[in-house]
């Protein structure tokens, strides 16, 4: 299958595009990376980087030429200090469009043959999601749409984007609704960082016996997917059949207090909980996997709490080095 191909990681600078490169490496295939900056804790596994601006048509381009499958995974993105804030808004909705209209359109004049886009979760309406304890994401539930961020909406109209170039072009397309995307090398801090990492580094840095600050009153709950995890549904998504959008993430919810006292517990410090003000998102939100499930046979293969062993022993590791530093 790999032989030959020529692919495009869009985002390759960043979490889940780094970790997708090394995986289609492994594959066999042939790959080019890009995005506006280099990966910032690992150097590229692929046969080509090219660094520069995807809302810029002339870059976009140059990176589609010769590629027969793109994985789109850049965008103005970061966790809920970031996308929560409304501070953002305008950047997050003009970047990530423009990124999208571009490699969608001139990848498809310049002979592109397949396309993987990376939805969100955030595009399910925050209606469904009042209760934490019950939240509604299956695939079918996006509509009538009321995402809880201008993040969301941006990720719904690409995905009708893609799906418009699919009707009218014939274009391949796989979206995925990404739910909380966690592992080592990810942000960890400077303000774009997700509340995986952002709490195991909170914890590692915090003394035992120690306090650390959690947003909210904890209580809201979410799902986590490690990494491994997310590519291989990313794999299956783009060989396998199933045209319409699909969850991929963990139906292992979990209240956010709860995370904190699981990193505690994996960094065997007991730590206190001080729930202050922040920017939050919605109550209650989890994976439905039934449709992947059945689709594609694909469900994750580990717990919470092994990934978050993996991910506080990585993060806790850039604080040491950041602290000697
Ligand atoms: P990330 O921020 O680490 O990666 C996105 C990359 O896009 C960054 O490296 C960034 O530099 C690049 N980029 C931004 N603007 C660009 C531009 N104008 N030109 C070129 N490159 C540009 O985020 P990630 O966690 O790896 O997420 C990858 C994709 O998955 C994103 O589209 C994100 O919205 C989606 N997603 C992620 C999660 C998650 O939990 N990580 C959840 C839902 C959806």
């Amino acid at each position: 299958m790999a032989a030959g191909q020529r692919v495009l990681v869009c985002g390759a600078g960043g979490f889940i595009g780094g970790h997708l490169v090394r995986r289609l490496k492994d594959e066999g295939f042939w790959v080019r990376g890009c995005d506006i900056k280099q990966h910032e804790f690992q150097g590229t596994a692929a046969d080509e980087f090219l660094q520069g601006d995807l809302r810029d048509p002339e870059f976009v381009r140059t990176v589609v030429e010769g590629i027969d499958d793109v994985y789109q995974l850049a965008a103005d993105m970061g966790g809920a200090g970031y996308i929560f804030t409304g501070e953002h808004d305008a950047d997050v909705m003009h970047n990530s469009a423009s990124i999208n209209l571009n490699v969608l359109d001139i990848g498809h004049k310049a002979g592109v043959k397949r396309f993987f886009y990376s939805s969100s979760a955030c595009i399910y309406p925050a209606y469904n999601q009042m209760d934490p304890d019950n939240p509604k994401c299956s695939e079918d539930s996006a509509y009538p749409a009321e995402p809880d961020s201008e993040y969301g909406w941006e990720k719904l109209f690409s995905e009708r984007l893609y799906f418009a170039y699919m009707r009218n072009h014939g274009c391949y397309v796989r979206v995925a609704r990404f739910h909380n995307i966690y592992g080592p090398l990810g942000t960890w801090r400077g303000g774009r960082e997700k509340a995986p990492a952002a709490m195991c580094r909170k914890v590692s840095e915090a003394d035992a016996g120690g306090t650390i600050e959690v947003w909210g009153d904890g209580k809201q709950t979410r799902s986590f997917l490690y990494i491994d995890e997310c590519v291989e549904a990313v794999r299956r998504m783009m060989e396998g059949p199933f045209e319409g959008p699909l969850n991929v993430g963990s139906e292992e919810m979990i209240s956010i207090n709860g995370l904190a006292e699981l990193v505690s517990d994996i960094a065997g410090k007991k730590i206190r909980i001080h729930n202050i003000p922040g920017p939050l998102g919605v109550r209650g939100r989890n994976s439905d996997n039934r449709l992947i499930r059945e689709k594609l046979n694909w469900q994750p293969s580990q717990p919470l709490r092994e990934g978050m062993e993996k991910t506080y022993a990585w993060v806790a590791d850039q604080v040491a080095k950041a602290t000697v530093a």
